[in-house]
């Protein structure tokens, strides 16, 4: 692996956020994560690129334990991730995940979908959750539609409503997997524009994405995996200028 040369002045570090120490994953026979080592400091922006099935939304859904892990360990803001219970589901609510699809309720407005989990898992007062829900759909744009249904709402709409429903929870941080890509052409921007905000706030964020405009704007690090592994991780520039191992170079022709 190679070494991660991101100016630490440039994030805003306070510690390690998210660490993944040797981390094994199987699918049957499928080594699906292999010793994956990462760090992510507080404040920082890591974009995660790779071939398809190289194994990046699994490396997603295990730092929010959707699902369990081999061997190794992961912990978050110093904690590891229990296996199961009340503890999880608190440790869960740390980590805000946002999807490819949607995923948001659809007999439930846009109001209620922001509120649930507030509620639910965070136990805010249903006033309060409200206020809270209302403010975050102002700062993604969708403050008028907050008595809609998410059919009524556009595809770009409805992820920056998931976008504001993860954020309700307080993330330490958030989780993108290709949040443009199940998008039309014309509202990837809108939806990308909320995340620069957001990485500009400070927000920590791990985003997989095929945006690599974004990746240069946004990021701190891009960390490139194939076959399940780390194969190199390097500042955005110096990724998309020089990279190094012949894995990258190839899948970097392919989408440049
Ligand atoms: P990526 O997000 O990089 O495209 P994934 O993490 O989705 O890759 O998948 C990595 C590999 O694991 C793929 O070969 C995929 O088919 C396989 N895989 C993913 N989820 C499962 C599952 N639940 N059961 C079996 N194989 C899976
Ligand atoms: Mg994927």
């Amino acid at each position: 692996m190679t070494e991660v040369s991101v100016a630490k002045e440039d994030v805003a570090a306070t510690g390690d956020l998210v660490v993944l120490k040797s981390v094994n994953k199987h699918f049957g026979a499928l080594h699906v994560l292999q010793d994956i080592e990462l760090t992510i400091s507080r404040g920082e922006v890591v974009v995660v690129i790779g071939p398809s099935g190289s194994g990046k939304s699994t490396l997603c859904r295990t730092i929010n334990r959707l699902e369990t892990i081999d061997s190794g360990t992961i912990t978050i803001d110093g904690k590891p991730l229990p296996p199961e219970g009340k503890e999880l589901a608190r440790l869960r609510a740390d980590v805000g995940m946002v999807f490819q699809s949607f995923n948001l309720f659809a007999h439930k407005t846009v109001l209620e979908n922001v509120t649930l989990g507030q509620v639910k898992v965070r136990r805010t007062d249903k006033q309060a959750a409200e206020e809270r829900a209302r403010a975050l759909l102002d700062r993604v744009g969708v403050g008028a539609q907050a008595d809609k249904y998410p059919a009524q709402l556009s595809g770009g709409q409805q992820q920056r409503v998931a976008i504001a429903r993860a954020l309700a929870m307080e993330p330490k941080v958030m989780l993108f997997d290709e949040p443009t890509s199940a998008l039309d052409p014309e509202m990837i921007n809108e939806v990308l524009e909320v995340m620069q905000q957001l990485a500009r706030d400070g927000m920590t964020m791990i985003v997989v994405t095929h945006e690599m405009g974004f990746a240069r704007s946004a990021a701190n690090r891009v960390v490139f995996m194939a076959d399940g592994r780390i194969i190199e991780q390097a500042a955005p520039d110096q990724f998309f200028s020089n990279p190094r191992s012949d894995r990258a170079k190839d899948f970097l022709s392919k989408i440049l």
